[in-house]
C-alpha cells in the first residue's frame, strides 16, 4: 500500500482523452507548505507529505505507487476566440484519490514540466503564481466558495525564465475533477460524438449520478452545470472576487473555481474593476462576470447539442431553455446572499431600492467592499467589542441609508444579537488583499522569506473571526500599496 490511495478512472478512458506523461524531475526540491487538514481528509499522512519523500513526489522527482500520470486534452474559447487545442501544458493529473467517505478527487501537479500540450511553453511555474494560487484558493474555500484546493507547494531549486528570471515551484492541486467546458468543446469540434458521449457519461457518473435514471441525463447535466455556475458566480459577486480569465477552458463542470492566474479581490468597490493585465477590453470586469458565465454555458450547450436530442430542432429548444434558466438561478443565489450580508431574513421587492442605493453609494464613495459589510455587521448590535471601526467608518453621506437599513432590519423577527452573528458569518473581516498577496510573493521570491506567506494563509483560515491584533490583515492598502494590475504569470 502506497502513501496515497489512488483509484484512477479518467486514465481508463480511451487514449484520445489524454497523453501519458511522467513529471520531469527538478534539481533541488524544497518544501514550502503542506495543507495538513486537507492531507488528512485525503487519507495522506501530512508528516510524510512534508518529508523529503513527500516533497519529491510533489516536485515530480518520484512517481508514487498507484499514480498514472496523464496530461489531459481540452479546447476552449479564450477571450471569445475559439482555440481548438489546449490541454495540460504545465500540469499533470497524477491520479484520483477515493476517500474513506467515498469522495473522489483529482490530484494534479502544476508546474511539473512540459507535456505534448505545452505549445512551446516550458511547462513550469514561477514561485509567485504558485503562492498566489495557494493563498487565494484556500481563502476561497474558507469563504465557502466551491474551489480547487492547494494540498502542498514546493520549490524546485531551478530558475524559470519569464520577463525576469524567477525561482520555480510546483503546486499540488486538488479538485473534484478537472473536466472543463473546453473538454466537451474539444470532442464536439472534432466531430467525435462517441467520445463526447463517453465524456458526458463519465461526468454524470462522477458528479451527477442521480441523473442516470432520468429521461434525458444529458439535458439534466446541462441544467446542473448551469445552476452550479450561477451559484458559483453569485458567491464571487458577494465577496468582490474578480476571476480575471473566465475562458471556457477555465470553467469546471463540477462548479468549482479554477485558475487563480490574474484573479483578485476588490478593495474599493468599482463595478467596472479589472485587474488582469491581458484583459484590455474589460471583458471579465466584475460586473460582467454573470453575463460571461452565461455565455460560457451557451458554449457548453452548443458542445452538448449533438447528444442532447436526436432531432436538431428539439436539441436547440432544450439547450435554449436550459441556458435561459441562468438568470433566475443567479438572482436567487445573489438575493439570498445579499439578504445574509445585510442581516435580513429575505429580500422583498420593496428592498430592491435599498440594495441598489447601497451599491450606488459604495461606487460613489469608492468604499472598501469587505469593510463596508463588516462594519454593517458591527452596527447590527451595539454590544460588539472587537469591531473594525478603527479601520473603516461610513461617510456622513451614508447616514440616511444607514437609517433606512436600521428601520428595515427591525421589521424582521430575529433579535439583534442573532442578526449580528449571522452577519458576521456572511461578511468576512479578512480577504486575501492584493497588496498582502503581493508582499508575500515579493518576500518569498526576492528573499526566500516565506513568513508573510505563512502568516497570510494562517489568518485566512478563519476569515470571519476578527481580532484587533490582526488589524494589519484587514486594513485596505495605502495609496502607494494599491496593486492595479495582476499577471497570469505563465
Ligand atoms: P491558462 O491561461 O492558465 O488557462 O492557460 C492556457 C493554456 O496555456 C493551457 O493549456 C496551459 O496548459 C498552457 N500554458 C500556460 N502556461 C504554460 C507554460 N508555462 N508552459 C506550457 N503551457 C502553458
Ligand atoms: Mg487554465
Amino acid at each position: 500500500m502506497g502513501h496515497i490511495s489512488f483509484n484512477n478512472n479518467y486514465a481508463r478512458l480511451p487514449k484520445q482523452f489524454y497523453t501519458r506523461q511522467k513529471p520531469i524531475p527538478v534539481r533541488a526540491p524544497g518544501p514550502i507548505r503542506v495543507n495538513r487538514e486537507l492531507s488528512l481528509a485525503l487519507g495522506i499522512d501530512p508528516d510524510w507529505l512534508a518529508s523529503a519523500a513527500g516533497t519529491a513526489v510533489i516536485a515530480g522527482n518520484a512517481v508514487p505507487e498507484g499514480a498514472d500520470p496523464i496530461a489531459t486534452v481540452y479546447a476552449g474559447h479564450q477571450f471569445g476566440g475559439y482555440n481548438p487545442q489546449l490541454g495540460d501544458g504545465r500540469a499533470l493529473l497524477l491520479g484520483e484519490i477515493l476517500t474513506a467517505d467515498g469522495r473522489r478527487y483529482d490530484l494534479q501537479l502544476k508546474g511539473s514540466g512540459p507535456t505534448p500540450y505545452s505549445r512551446g511553453g516550458d511547462g513550469r511555474s514561477p514561485l509567485g503564481p504558485v503562492l498566489r494560487e495557494y493563498i487565494l484558493s484556500e481563502a476561497m474555500f474558507r469563504l465557502a466558495v466551491p474551489t480547487t484546493r492547494a494540498l502542498a507547494a514546493v520549490t524546485t531549486g531551478e530558475r524559470v525564465i519569464r520577463e525576469d528570471i524567477l525561482p520555480g515551484a510546483v503546486l499540488a492541486r486538488v479538485a473534484s475533477s478537472h473536466i472543463r467546458i473546453g473538454t466537451f468543446q474539444y470532442f464536439t469540434a472534432q466531430g467525435d460524438h462517441d467520445s463526447l458521449r463517453l465524456l458526458a457519461d463519465h461526468v454524470i457518473e462522477r458528479h451527477y449520478p442521480d441523473l442516470r435514471e432520468t429521461e434525458n441525463p444529458i439535458l439534466g447535466l446541462l441544467e446542473c452545470v448551469v445552476k452550479k455556475q450561477a451559484q458559483l458566480v453569485a458567491r464571487w459577486q458577494l465577496l468582490g472576487f474578480i476571476h480575471g480569465v473566465m475562458n471556457t477552458d477555465n470553467v469546471l463542470v463540477s462548479g468549482e473555481t479554477i485558475d487563480y492566474g490574474p484573479c483578485a479581490f476588490m478593495d474599493a468597490f468599482n463595478p467596472a474593476q479589472v485587474f488582469s493585465s491581458i484583459d484590455h477590453g474589460g471583458r471579465y470586469a466584475y460586473r460582467n462576470q454573470p453575463g460571461i458565465a452565461q455565455w460560457n454555458l451557451a458554449c457548453l450547450a452548443n458542445a452538448l447539442m449533438p447528444i442532447l436530442h436526436s432531432q436538431q430542432e428539439q436539441a436547440t429548444a432544450l439547450a435554449q431553455q436550459a441556458i435561459d434558466a441562468f438568470p433566475d438561478h443567479f438572482l436567487e443565489a445573489n438575493s439570498c446572499g445579499i439578504a445574509d450580508k445585510l442581516g435580513l431574513q429575505a429580500l422583498s421587492k420593496a428592498d430592491v431600492a435599498l440594495v441598489e442605493d447601497l451599491w450606488q453609494l459604495m461606487t460613489e464613495y469608492a468604499l472598501d467592499f469587505t469593510l463596508t459589510f463588516r462594519r454593517l455587521a458591527d452596527l447590527a448590535d451595539n454590544t460588539s467589542s472587537d469591531t473594525v471601526a478603527e479601520l473603516f467608518e461610513f461617510p456622513q453621506a451614508m447616514q440616511p441609508w444607514l437609517e433606512r437599513w436600521r428601520a428595515r432590519s427591525t421589521q424582521d423577527t430575529h433579535s439583534a444579537a442573532d442578526r449580528q452573528s449571522k452577519m458576521y458569518s456572511a461578511n468576512p473581516a479578512f480577504i486575501p488583499r492584493n497588496h498582502l498577496v503581493e508582499k508575500a510573493i515579493v518576500a518569498a521570491t526576492e528573499e526566500s522569506d516565506f513568513s508573510h506567506f505563512d502568516a497570510l494563509v494562517d489568518v485566512l483560515e478563519r476569515p470571519h473571526q476578527y481580532h484587533a491584533s490582526l488589524q494589519q490583515f484587514a486594513t485596505p492598502p495605502r495609496d502607494e500599496e494599491v496593486v492595479r494590475q495582476t499577471f497570469c504569470g505563465t
